[in-house]
C-alpha cells in the first residue's frame, strides 16, 4: 500500500489500504472456492457464434462461466489470472477441454449437418496451459476419447503467449499443426505486434481486439488501422474475425471491407449448448437454401 501510495501520492494512503485489502480478500477467497468449483459443478460452458459473411454460423467461441453457490456469476476476468497464478488453470483447462469437445460430439451425432456447418470450435488458452510440457498429448487424449477430428478445434492464443517464448511456441504449434489443430491469434493489435512472427507461425486466423471495433465507423484511425489488419492478413493467406460486432454500421464497414467473420453481440451474446443449437435465425439461411 505504501509503494502504491507513493506512486499515486500522499493523500490517496488510506484509499488504497482499504481497496488492496478487499482485493486480497476477495482474491483469497476466490483462490479458496476455485478449489471446489469443479467438484462443486459450479463451472459451465457458453458459446458464442461466429458468422460468415453470408450470416451462416461457421464456428463458436467456448467461454468459460463460474456460477458461485453464494457470490453469483463470477466473470472469467476476474478468476482467469488467480487460477493461473495458483496453477488451478490446469485442472479447469482440462475440464473445459473434456466439456467442450463432449458438446461438439453430442451435436455432431443429434444433428449432422448442423455440426458440419459449425466447423470449429474455438478455446482460449493461457500460456501456462499451451507451454505445459503435456498439453499436447493431453488434448489428444480427449479429441481421440471423443472421436474428433483435430482441425474441429481452433486454440485462441495471445501475442502475449507468442512472444513469451518465441522460439518454443513455434515448434510446439507446428507439432500441433501436423495433427490438424487449428489456430488463431486472440486480441490482435492489443499486444506488442510483431509482423515478423505471423509470418513465422501456423496461424489460421487473426481476431482484431474489440477495442479498435467499437468506434469503427466515427474513429477514422480505428477504421485505418482495420483496414490494414485485414489487407495484410489476406496477404499472408490469413482469415480475419472481427470481435465485439455490435452494430448494423459496424457490421456493414466490416463487411465493404472484406472481413471474413464476424461475433458479438449485434448476432448473439454466448449463451448455453442448447440456446446454441436453437440459434435458429442463423441457422435459417442454410435451411431456406436446401
Ligand atoms: P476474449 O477471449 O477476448 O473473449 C471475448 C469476450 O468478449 C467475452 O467475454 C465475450 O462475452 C465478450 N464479448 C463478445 N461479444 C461482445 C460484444 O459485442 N461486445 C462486448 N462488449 N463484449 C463482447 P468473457 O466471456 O467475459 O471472457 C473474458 C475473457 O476471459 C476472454 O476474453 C478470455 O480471455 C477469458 N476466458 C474466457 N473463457 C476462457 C477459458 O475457457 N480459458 C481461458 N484460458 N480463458 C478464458
Ligand atoms: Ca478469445
Ligand atoms: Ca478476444
Amino acid at each position: 500500500a505504501m509503494y502504491r501510495a507513493k506512486q499515486e501520492g500522499r493523500n490517496s494512503v488510506c484509499f488504497f489500504e482499504q481497496e488492496m485489502q478487499i482485493s486480497a480478500d476477495r482474491r483469497l477467497s476466490i483462490e479458496k472456492d476455485l478449489r471446489h468449483a469443479i467438484r462443486q459443478k459450479e463451472f459451465f460452458l457458453v458459446y458464442q457464434p461466429m458468422i460468415d459473411w453470408e450470416g451462416n454460423i461457421i464456428g463458436a467461441e467456448v467461454l468459460l462461466r463460474w456460477k458461485h453457490d453464494k457470490h453469483g456469476l463470477i466473470p472469467p476476468g476476474d478468476f482467469i489470472p488467480i487460477a493461473e497464478d495458483t496453477g488451478l488453470i490446469f485442472d479447469i483447462s482440462e475440464w473445459v477441454l473434456n466439456t467442450a469437445c463432449a458438446q461438439l460430439r453430442k451435436w455432431m451425432d443429434e444433428d449432422d449437418n448442423f455440426a458440419r456447418q459449425l466447423q470449429c470450435i474455438s478455446i482460449n488458452l493461457s500460456p501456462k496451459e499451451f507451454n505445459q510440457n503435456s498439453f499436447e498429448e493431453k488434448v489428444l487424449k480427449i479429441t481421440e476419447r471423443y472421436k474428433i477430428s483435430p482441425d474441429r478445434i481452433e486454440f485462441e492464443i495471445t501475442e502475449r503467449l507468442i512472444i513469451s517464448n518465441l522460439e518454443y511456441t513455434i515448434e510446439k504449434m507446428l507439432k500441433m499443426k501436423q495433427h490438424g489443430f487449428r489456430f488463431s491469434v486472440d486480441d490482435f493489435g492489443t499486444g506488442y505486434s510483431s509482423l515478423a512472427y505471423l509470418k513465422q507461425l501456423p496461424i489460421n486466423r487473426l481476431k482484431i481486439d474489440r477495442s479498435f471495433i467499437r468506434d469503427i465507423t466515427e474513429d477514422r484511425n480505428d477504421a485505418t488501422i482495420v483496414e490494414t489488419i485485414i489487407s495484410m492478413s489476406h496477404h499472408l493467406g490469413l482469415e480475419v474475425v472481427a470481435e465485439g460486432v455490435e452494430t448494423q454500421e459496424q457490421h456493414f464497414f466490416l463487411s465493404q471491407h472484406a472481413c471474413d467473420i464476424f461475433q458479438g453481440y449485434y448476432f448473439s451474446k454466448a449463451v448455453n449448448a442448447d440456446k446454441f443449437f436453437a440459434l435458429e435465425i442463423l441457422r435459417g439461411k442454410q435451411a431456406e437454401a436446401v
